[in-house]
């Protein structure tokens, strides 16, 4: 119960750590956290078992004998992410570091619906054909605009490519054997902006896409916003010309049709 809970929490922080201040000793990385250098030995042993971590170089000496520091291996394992817009759909692998090691993009040739699902799912197992073993793939990680049910995985609807109630992620999954994550793209990178990026310090942020659409991530106190069924940052899908230009979505004048880029 408990005892396996702190071991798992002592072990991500040792991760962290690692990965931060790496290459760095056992014994910095127990005065660092405040962990005993027995935790913090047991846990490195883990980490090195599973690859996440591996012994490189010794680190100067403190009196006895000089300490070998570890380093985080960010290439032991990747990640697959699919980055889909209304006109392509983006395949990578990346590393445990968001590095991009391969990349490809396949166009979506206006296709909608059905064929679209279709054609990712095509298109995943094409790229994934150049894979001999996929033991260090950690799974697929998709992002889409429209407004997506995280949890359960579904696209609800996405206008533009025209998807309604789609269980991608279930799709996914049942087709690759992989464990499969989908995220709102704005949120996604609104997330990425706050976590990694410029924004880490705010706690509240809004970060707004203008591509093949318009959309918006929404932090309130420091995690994503989604509102009713997700929808939150359907911005661009706000009607600014009750006479204006009809929209896939069934209202008129909404402002995806005035600024995004096909539209520019
Ligand atoms: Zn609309």
């Amino acid at each position: 119960g408990n005892l396996k809970l702190i071991q798992e929490l002592n072990r991500s922080i040792i991760l962290r750590t690692i990965r931060h201040y790496g290459p760095i000793s056992r014994s910095e990385i127990a005065k660092k956290n405040k962990i005993s250098p027995t935790t913090v030995t047991a846990a490195v042993k883990e980490l090195i078992c599973q690859g996440l971590v591996y012994e490189d170089g010794v680190g100067v000496s403190t009196g006895g004998r000089k300490p070998v520091l570890v380093r985080f291996s960010s290439d032991s394992k990747f990640i697959i992410a699919v980055a889909i817009t209304n006109s392509s759909i983006k395949i990578a692998e990346m590393n445990l570091e968001a590095k991009v090691r391969r990349q490809k993009i396949f166009p979506v040739y206006n296709l909608t619906g059905k064929l679209v699902i279709d054609y990712l799912l095509k298109s995943i197992g094409q790229f994934l054909e150049e894979y001999p073993d996929l033991t260090k793939c950690i799974g697929i990680s998709i992002i889409s605009p429209g407004i997506i049910d995280v949890d359960k995985g579904i696209i609800y609807e996405n206008t533009k490519l025209k998807l309604k109630n789609i269980p991608l992620k279930e799709m996914v999954e049942k087709q690759f054997k992989l464990k499969t994550w989908l995220e709102n793209d704005a949120n996604a990178i609104a997330l990425a902006e706050k976590r990694f990026g410029a924004y880490r310090k705010f706690k509240n942020l809004i970060y707004i896409t203008i591509s093949d659409g318009v959309g918006a991530g929404i932090i309130v106190n420091g995690s994503i916003f989604r509102g009713r069924r997700g929808g939150a940052g359907e911005v661009g899908h706000t009607s600014i010309d009750r006479n204006g230009i009809p929209c896939d979505c069934g209202n008129t004048g909404c402002l995806e049709n005035y600024v995004s880029w096909p539209a520019i």
